[in-house]
């Protein structure tokens, strides 16, 4: 047994979403990359990555 907490969709949708919510612009070819990318993955550069953070919740 591992847990007594099996992780529900509710909580994997979450992630999901904000994986999809933080994500790196390569600053060299435009490429969008997952959080998790230390690289480009078009052009490989490693230090074009910029951090990019959309916003969820429409605030206005
Ligand atoms: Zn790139």
């Amino acid at each position: 047994m591992t847990g007594d907490m099996p992780i529900t969709d509710m909580e994997k949708k979450q992630i999901a979403q904000r994986r999809r919510l933080f994500f790196k612009i390569c600053m060299r070819c435009g490429a969008k990359n997952p959080i998790t990318a230390t690289r480009c993955r078009k052009c490989h550069s490693s230090k074009d990555l910029r951090l990019k953070r959309r916003s969820l919740g429409a605030k206005k």
